[in-house]
């Protein structure tokens, strides 16, 4: 196998359960497969459990069976409320894991969420860092996500190398929850951005100019970003099958918008790409990936969209 050079110099590498592989669990698990851990998988859906075992990993019956023997336990799940299923009850995480365990949460859920979670994990003697990601699918398959960590330092330490090897970029934010303010703000900036390379496809567009051309140009210089790198075909082409879905986006504007409030901060931009992302949804494209905010943009300026 490919890790046996690492290996030699690490030390044994924890037992890792992942709760939920989805377009982002299913290569973040495999990185780690590919980095040497053994991975025990549960979701809901059995392609994705048939996929991990293809990977190397093992596929599990429940949470429960998934997490009984594991040292660190990740999630990946859609929202708060998956979280909180996943975790509590008879059959979560919370009652099934081992005094000790570390979760390593990347889903992109509420702050409150968060330090809820941690709060409750330490009656049970478990451990809990929230580590939401950004950089898409792309950065999941690519193992260069950016992770924003709230939680203990000592915790953080432990559960650096496994982030090392999905991420390029990985930092300690502060206390349980600001990872999940550190990753609402991403949500903001990245949603205003893609509503503003989406406007300015339309203009060009309406102009006549050689759309290709413009936005190789446009990236070039202060206009460029990461978005617009990532989306540029998508937005070239129409292809708006989902990477990250318009429905996720909508939660993280309403993360966003809502802790902006609790702490008396304005969003006036954020406010109204918030409204587009609503109304993109109530209009039928919430399963499209967020750089269909295009259609959007096409429908208010007069053009037929599919
Ligand atoms: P997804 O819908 O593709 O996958 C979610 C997975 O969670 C599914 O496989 C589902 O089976 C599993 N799940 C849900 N409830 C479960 C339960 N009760 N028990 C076990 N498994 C359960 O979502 P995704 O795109 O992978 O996103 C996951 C998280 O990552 C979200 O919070 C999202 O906001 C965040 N995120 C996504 C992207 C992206 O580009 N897709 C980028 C950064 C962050």
């Amino acid at each position: 196998m490919s890790n046996n050079l690492q290996s030699s110099s690490r030390p044994t590498r924890p037992a890792v359960a992942w709760i939920g592989l989805g377009i982002m669990g299913s290569p973040m698990s495999e990185n780690l497969i590919k980095a040497g851990y053994d991975v025990t998988g549960f979701t809901l859906e059995q392609d994705k459990l048939d996929r991990l075992t293809a990977a190397g990993g093992t596929a599990a019956k429940s949470i429960a069976e998934a997490v009984k023997d594991a040292d660190v336990i990740v999630t990946m799940v859609p929202a708060s409320p998956q979280v909180e299923a996943i975790a509590y009850g008879p059959d979560g995480i919370l009652e099934n894991a081992k005094s000790g365990a570390l979760i390593v949460d990347m889903s992109s859920i509420t702050p409150q969420t968060s330090v809820d979670l941690a709060k409750n994990a330490k009656e049970k003697g478990i451990r809990v860092i929230d580590a939401p990601v950004s950089g898409g699918e792309a950065g999941a398959i690519e193992a260069v996500l950016s992770i924003m960590v709230g939680g203990e330092q000592a915790d953080f330490d432990e559960a650096k190398p496994l982030l090392d090897a999905l991420g390029k970029t990985i930092v300690l934010c502060g206390p349980h929850g600001s990872g999940q303010t550190v990753k609402a703000a991403n949500q903001l900036i990245v949603a205003v951005n893609i509503q503003a390379c989406a406007e300015a496809v339309v203009f060009l567009e309406k102009s006549g100019v050689d759309l290709k051309a413009a936005l190789d140009v446009l990236n070039g210089g202060l206009a460029g970003s990461t978005v617009l790198t990532r989306k540029k075909d998508n937005f070239l082409n129409r292809d708006f099958k989902p990477g990250f879905r318009i429905d996720l986006h909508h939660k993280d504007m309403g993360i966003v918008t809502d802790a902006a409030r609790n702490v008396g901060a304005a969003l006036p931009v954020g406010g109204v790409v918030a409204q587009l992302v609503a109304s993109l949804r109530a209009q039928g494209d919430g399963g499209l990936d967020h750089s269909a905010l295009l259609r959007s943009v096409e429908r208010l300026s007069g053009n037929q969209v599919a």
